[in-house]
C-alpha cells in the first residue's frame, strides 16, 4: 500500500507545481524511481488516475525512469549493479558494500499546457 501514499505526496506536489506556473493542464509528469524502493510504476499509474480525477491533472501521462541499484565495493572501490541483494563484490569478494544508486524517489520534472 506504500504507492498510495507516495502516489499522494507527488500529486500534490504537481498540483502545486502546475498552480504555480499557471498551468490549464498537466499534460505529462516524469518520475525517477530506484529500484531499491520497490515502487511499482503500474501501482503509482492507478492511484494517480484515481486522485486526479477531476482536477487539472486528470489523463496526465506519467512516465517512470528506472534507477538500478548500484554498490561501490568498500574495498576496491568497484561499482556495479547489485542484484538480488548478493554483497559480496564481483571483483574481490568483499562483503563491504555502499549503495550509491537505487533509492531515487522525486518527480524530475513536469510538462503543464
Ligand atoms: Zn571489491
Amino acid at each position: 500500500m506504500h504507492e498510495l501514499a507516495i502516489t499522494q505526496s507527488m500529486f500534490n506536489l504537481v498540483l502545486e507545481q502546475a498552480e504555480k506556473a499557471e498551468a490549464k493542464k498537466v499534460g505529462k509528469i516524469n518520475l525517477v524511481i530506484g529500484e531499491m524502493t520497490g515502487v511499482v510504476g503500474d501501482c503509482v499509474q492507478f492511484y494517480f488516475d484515481f486522485l486526479s480525477k477531476g482536477s487539472i491533472a486528470e489523463g496526465a501521462t506519467l512516465s517512470f525512469k528506472n534507477i538500478p541499484i548500484m554498490a561501490r565495493c568498500r574495498s576496491c572501490d568497484k561499482q556495479f549493479e547489485l542484484k538480488e541483494f548478493d554483497w559480496a563484490c564481483p571483483s574481490c569478494g568483499n562483503m563491504g558494500m555502499e549503495i550509491v544508486a537505487g533509492q531515487e524517489l522525486y518527480v524530475e520534472s513536469i510538462e503543464v499546457e
